[in-house]
């Protein structure tokens, strides 16, 4: 191990757990090829750079930082300061709002504080559900969300699949809930922030926009802000915000900011992951560059290509495309006996990594499904394009056409290999 004798380490080279812990270092050497080798189509997932990583790394992990900037409940806490503000500052600046809460552990703490922030246990909250493409944290009974508040639900329309305006309205204007929820896991089109702060507004209600999965798209002016309209904004740092493993909780509202902060710690954390914190910062940083912009431009392109593609090969797109970085694909059309389950696992045999997913009332239950969801954040990271995307299509159809035939996965695999071969990950 070599150490330089001026500087001290900062973080630890990965050689350094090769040398010292030769079992863990091996199945993390075994995970980076498989993400090097395989297409990674899960929505919600991204690579980060290594600048994020060696962040990720360092040894701000090693502190107590409980309390905020300024007001910390422990000594030695001058840098944390500093990385946290800077944080802090550049989620404000990209967003574009005042207050910025980076010490959600996770999206889902991140709505933990949000719920308490604007709600008493007991009140009612109006949400999409989970199986129309809401997100377990939005109020399913299994949940703290479905557990501690009266949740009431809002439809797609079942022809469009598009959001329901109208019954948002008439089941506001119904249960007169405390706080209306918009933003979602599985929605591939733009969603109309205004429209629901107009009806938050009918019924004096508080309006949270989760924007956990477009908020890369947000930040670069890809999707409309959900800014000036909700109270409240939550968001993993983890999906098309290309950062760590994380939550965010941004609001114009000085009140609600005093909320949010409260309610977050010691309302329901302890000690920030601070080493995750100056992850954030860095990948804030990288989301406010201008390639930033470009490369949440090519998600959309690339979603929309693969989209055309599936299309063109007899798949059913819920709404008929997508606005964002994701779509969901109804395999019904193709063959009746095509189930989501069967499709994710032939797709991985193959080297395609995707997740199954219900769509609209999806007539099979969830761990089987009709459906698959499909994004492009990963891929568009790696460089792919729309002339890969449409390559991806094809592999796509024939791994499905072939019912997981092992000599058609083979050949697939060995074709994707190749084509990640020339498309590295981001060093
Ligand atoms: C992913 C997601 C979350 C939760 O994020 P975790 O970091 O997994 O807790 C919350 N809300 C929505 C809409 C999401 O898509």
């Amino acid at each position: 191990m070599t150490q330089s004798t001026t500087a001290p380490s900062t973080g630890l080279p990965m050689s350094v757990l090769q040398d010292q812990d030769p079992d863990a270092y091996r199945i993390i050497s075994a995970e980076a090829q498989r993400q090097e080798n395989t297409l990674e189509l899960i929505a919600s997932e991204n690579h980060v750079s290594q600048a994020v990583l060696a962040a990720m790394g360092s040894v701000l992990t090693n502190k107590y930082a409980e309390g905020y900037p300024g007001a910390r409940y422990y000594g030695g806490c001058q840098f944390h300061d500093q990385v946290e503000d800077l944080a802090r500052d550049r989620a404000k600046e990209l967003f574009g709002c005042k207050f910025a809460n980076v010490q959600p552990h996770s999206g889902a703490n991140a709505n933990v504080g949000a719920f308490m922030a604007l709600l008493s246990p007991g009140d009612t909250v109006l949400s999409l559900p989970i199986d129309s493409g809401g997100h377990l944290s939005h109020g399913l009974k299994v949940n703290f969300s479905g557990h501690f508040y009266n949740i009431v639900d809002y439809r797609l329309d079942p022809e469009s699949e598009l959001i329901d305006y109208d019954h948002v309205r008439s089941q506001a204007l119904e249960h007169k809930p405390k706080m209306i929820i918009c933003g979602y896991s599985a929605y591939p089109r733009t969603i109309d922030f205004a429209r629901f702060r107009e009806i938050a507004d009918e019924v004096g209600s508080k309006l949270l926009a989760d924007i956990s999965h477009i908020s890369g798209l947000v930040a670069a002016g890809v999707h409309p802000s959900p800014f000036p309209h909700a109270h409240l904004v939550s968001t993993t740092t983890h999906k098309t915000l290309r950062g760590p493993r994380g939550g965010l909780l941004l609001t114009n509202d000085e009140e609600v900011a005093k909320k949010v902060d409260r309610r977050i710690f010691p309302g329901s954390q302890g000690g920030p992951l601070m080493h995750i914190i100056a992850a954030k910062a860095v990948a804030f940083g990288e989301a406010l560059r201008p390639e930033f912009k470009g490369y949440a431009k090519a998600v959309v392109e690339n979603a929309q290509a693969l989209a055309g593609a599936l299309a063109s090969l007899g798949y059913r797109l819920v709404s008929g495309g997508t606005d964002n970085h994701l779509m969901l694909v109804d395999l019904r059309p193709k063959s009746d006996d095509l189930t989501g389950a069967d499709a994710e696992r032939w797709l991985e045999s193959a080297g395609i990594i995707s997740n199954k997913n219900g769509i609209p009332n999806d007539p099979r239950p969830p761990k089987v499904t009709s459906g698959l969801r499909l994004g492009s954040p990963a891929l568009t990271t790696r460089g792919f394009g729309v002339a890969e995307m449409k390559q991806v299509g094809q592999w796509i159809d024939e791994v499905l056409a072939s019912k997981g035939d092992e000599a058609v996965a083979d050949r697939v695999r060995e074709q994707i290999v190749d084509l990640c071969g020339q498309f590295p990950m981001p060093h």
